[in-house]
């Protein structure tokens, strides 16, 4: 059975945008795995240090067979692909970060993957492109997006021209 997930994308180096395109391609030829829709690209303010590039922002929808695990290595399979490098720093520059916000209803609570991503709720550059697929959406704990949006000012956030990360 497939499971509705969602997919936050993010970069800051060697082409942001080109890094976003390049990754939902990769995410379309998952096994198991459809490339439902993509946001636009949002530019956004760095987190953590600001000595760094703003970022590129998008979301993705998939249908996935794969296990919520498996999605997780397969997701940092293409990280690696495209160049991510993990340091000690937290929130520092990066080709590409790939995190699953949702995974269908379920709350997971893993040594290796927390589901609902634990600071979605907070972040601008996740919701906004995460309402432009799914305005109604409704999160596990019975939450509307819009609630969440409502407190979660845009400021910063800017989308780039109208054209999806997509093909
Ligand atoms: P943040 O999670 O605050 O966005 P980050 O994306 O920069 O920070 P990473 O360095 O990409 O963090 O990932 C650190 C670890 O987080 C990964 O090795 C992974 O095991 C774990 N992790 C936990 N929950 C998730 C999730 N929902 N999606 C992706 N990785 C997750
Ligand atoms: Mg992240
Ligand atoms: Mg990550």
């Amino acid at each position: 059975m497939s499971v509705r997930c969602y997919i936050g994308l993010g970069s800051n180096q060697a082409d942001p945008a080109d890094q976003l395109k390049r990754a939902c391609t990769a995410l379309a030829a998952l096994p198991q795995t459809q490339l439902v829709a993509c946001s636009r690209l949002y530019c956004s303010a760095p987190m953590g240090p600001q000595d760094q590039p703003p970022y590129i922002n998008a979301v993705a929808l998939l249908n996935t067979q794969l296990p919520a695990l498996a999605l997780l290595d397969a997701l940092q399979d293409i990280e690696l692909n495209q160049g991510r490098q993990r340091k000690a720093e937290r929130w520092g520059p990066r080709t590409l970060d790939l995190d699953i916000l949702l995974y269908g209803d379920q709350h997971i609570h893993h040594d290796r993957l927390e589901v609902p991503h634990y600071h979605m709720h907070a972040r601008a550059f996740v919701l906004y492109p995460l309402a432009e697929l799914d305005p109604e959406l409704i999160l596990p704990d019975g939450t509307a997006l819009q609630a969440w949006l409502e407190k979660c000012p845009a400021e910063g956030l800017t989308p780039l021209a109208d054209q999806p990360a997509q093909g």
